[in-house]
């Protein structure tokens, strides 16, 4: 989600230097400089479902039933999908792929990176 800039700073208005200073060498502290902050930092757990349909592992993929599939096409469709703790789109993705599968595993970075802004 880097670099996916939506909300204005409500500290600064946006500006990324900090009330009551003029200078950029005094950037706001709320937004870290920047005048907005990005989806992850809002909701750390939000991801591009682009991200996880490039996480699927194609034989693990192929390997889900009928009704699994249309749930995941149902995620994927989403746009972004968060995978907080007791989300649905969560408690799914995780009933569909194990621990041990590379698809979770693949998911588990994803989220990390989100989180990690
Ligand atoms: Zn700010």
């Amino acid at each position: 989600m880097r670099g996916f800039f939506f909300r204005k700073c409500d500290r600064c208005s946006g500006t990324s230097i900090a009330p009551g200073h003029e200078s950029p060498e005094d950037p706001c502290t709320q937004c870290g400089g920047v005048g907005s902050y990005s989806v992850s930092q809002l909701e750390p757990d939000i991801v591009f479902a682009c991200g996880i349909s490039d996480a699927l592992d194609i034989g693990e993929y192929n390997a889900l039933s009928d009704g699994n599939k249309a749930a995941l096409h149902i995620i994927l469709s989403l746009g972004f999908v968060n995978l907080a703790e007791g989300t649905n789109s969560k408690l799914a993705l995780w009933a569909m792929f194990d621990e041990n599968s590379t698809t979770r595993v693949n998911l588990l970075t994803l989220l990390a990176e989100a989180q990690n802004g």
